[in-house]
């Protein structure tokens, strides 16, 4: 008898639907559903999609807001052998069209608010054979697309599979895609035993702090990253694991997302740092007790004036890095017990730090001819790592794969520097280092100190080709409302951190410039191609 059991996702659902079947699982607030309720729903919905065809190897797409059902498809879909493709609802429609034919989806579960655009681009999505609908409920909606029926119609005609079967772990589970800022999107993929170990390693660095920014049993979690994107970090497989109330928010409205963490107590998110920014300064959110809530902000460096805000609300903020090849999560930045008892700004330096990494995970920093640069805080490397939990290559896709992985590395295309007990601090993405006379000057770092300007509502610094320099800083600032800072007073202000040695001195080389908005990607990541395109055209050398 073999008594090897595989790593499936299906036994991620075992333990908290033996503990507690009666905990529970809200949708915006309105739906409410038991763990016994959703266990169910998701052996309804893997029986329906079977009688739709669906079977091991096919690809089933969603595109939904962050719901209940997007949470029983990552349960279902990969449960019957099938591959679920999150597809980012923020991609163009031509970035679509590309996604949908080049993972080669074979029935999309769509919610009726993106009809329209799944109408415009119907004529060439080759491979699609089944369109169902996602709705809350209300009349129909009027579509010219073929729909093979509706979600909840669907489940409560179909008889709930009784066992889910049995297969190799290294079965792929999931699909989605980067949002690059130049490029074709390109495709990445989970096996079923990466988003376990995935899971396991998640949750044993973030229930192992002693105190600061722990997920536990008792805690109530709301994902506030889109569930498309690296399968919302995959903390909703830790929550289900631990068998904790989760929330679903549907469209991300700051009010509605304040709302849900005070009147449903939530206690664990994670978000960008727009997000937290959002929820920070939004006047309609000021009425919500947020003094419960820890979360976790990744997908950019958190700066230091966001993390303050947030502590002054009583929010215990600190920061998680990760990527979308890396499943994602990589560090975290945890304060000890004994970290808690230093002073504010010594906290909101540490939790801004990218923070050291998961078990399981080794990272290294090299240099140009590829050794290992010292660990002083100071000296910057590329980061590589190599995980359990990483995509194997991109899809379908030899010359970009080649460059991702380096004699069993993964490069992370990140800049960093590590101190000597091993937290990390990313500097730059790669190509947004700037050499000012072949010094590596932070982007990120003089970020992080103009947003600490009282004027100044949000920043991106890039690099200007300079003659004598090679580059020299230039920052695009957005005023906060009623503001209008002068490129001197910015400059100044920059000033006074080179003359404590925060910034190395060629930071005073830096330009300044007022701008309506910050460029963005559709996942809310500062576009610096996008800026240098806009802001560099004309600048002579
Ligand atoms: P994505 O694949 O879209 O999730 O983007 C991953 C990239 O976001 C990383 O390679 C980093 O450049 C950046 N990133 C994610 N988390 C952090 C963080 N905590 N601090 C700085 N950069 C981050």
């Amino acid at each position: 008898m073999n008594t090897t059991q595989q790593l499936l996702i299906k036994n991620i659902l075992q333990a908290p639907i033996q503990d507690d079947p009666n905990q529970e699982i809200v949708y915006a607030g309105t739906l409410r559903f038991t763990y016994a309720q959703f266990r169910e729903r998701v052996a309804r919905l893997a029986a329906a999609l079977m009688a739709q065809g669906v079977g091991p190897g096919d690809t089933v797409a969603v595109m939904d807001y962050d719901s209940h059902r997007y949470l029983e498809c990552y349960f279902a879909i990969p449960m019957i052998g099938a591959v679920l493709h999150t597809i980012n609802i923020r991609l163009s429609p031509e970035q679509m069209v590309y996604t949908i034919g080049h993972a080669e989806d074979d029935v999309i579960l769509v919610n009726s608010d993106f009809l329209p655009l799944l109408e415009q681009i119907r004529g060439r999505l080759d491979t699609v054979e089944k369109f169902i609908l996602l709705t809350d409920g209300g009349d129909a909606p009027a579509t010219s697309l073929p729909l093979a029926g509706e979600y909840e119609a669907l489940l409560a005609a179909s008889t709930p599979l009784a066992d889910f079967p049995d297969f190799d772990e290294n079965t792929r589970a999931t699909t989605f895609y980067t949002t690059g800022t130049t490029g074709l999107p390109k495709g990445v993929y989970f096996s079923h035993r990466q988003l376990v170990l995935h899971t396991l390693g998640g949750l044993a660095a973030l229930g192992s702090n002693a105190t600061q920014g722990r997920f536990h049993r008792e805690d109530v979690y709301m994902p506030i990253t889109p569930m498309f994107h690296v399968h919302a970090w995959g903390i909703p497989y830790m929550a289900t694991m631990l068998g904790v109330k989760q929330v679903y928010p549907g469209r991300y409205i700051p009010e509605v997302l304040a709302r849900l963490i005070s009147t449903e107590k939530v206690t664990f998110s994670h978000c960008v740092p727009t997000i937290l920014h959002m929820l920070l300064t939004d006047p309609k959110c000021a009425q919500y007790d947020l003094s419960r809530w820890r979360v976790v902000i990744g997908g950019a460096a958190m700066p230091k004036a966001i993390c303050a805000a947030a502590l002054d609300r009583g929010i215990d903020a600190f920061t998680g890095y990760g990527m979308s090849e890396t499943c994602p999560i990589l560090s975290l930045s945890h304060l000890s017990d004994a970290e808690l008892q230093l002073d504010r700004d010594a906290q909101i330096a540490l939790r801004s730090r990218t923070g050291k990494s998961l078990p399981m995970v080794q990272l290294r920093l090299v240099d140009d001819e590829g050794r290992e640069v010292p660990r002083d805080d100071r000296t910057p490397g590329a980061l590589q790592v190599r995980a359990p939990w990483l995509t194997a290559s991109y899809l379908k896709d030899e010359s970009n794969s080649k460059r991702l992985w380096t004699d069993g590395w993964l490069n992370t295309g990140d800049v960093a520097c590590r101190n000597a007990e091993g937290s990390l601090r990313i500097t730059d993405r790669t190509k947004d280092v700037i050499k000012v006379g072949g010094e590596w000057v932070s982007s990120l770092e003089m970020e992080d100190i103009i947003l600490q300007h009282p004027d100044v509502a949000e920043a991106a610094v890039i690099g200007r080709p300079d003659l004598r320099w090679g580059e020299t800083p230039l920052a695009l600032v957005v005023p906060k409302p009623g503001a209008a800072p002068q490129e001197k007073e910015i400059v100044q202000h920059v000033k006074g951190f080179v003359d404590r040695g925060v910034l190395p001195k060629e930071a005073v080389l830096l330009r300044a410039r007022l701008v309506d908005a910050i460029a963005r990607t559709s996942v809310g990541k500062t576009n610096k191609v996008a800026m240098r395109e806009m802001y560099l055209k004309d600048v002579e050398e």
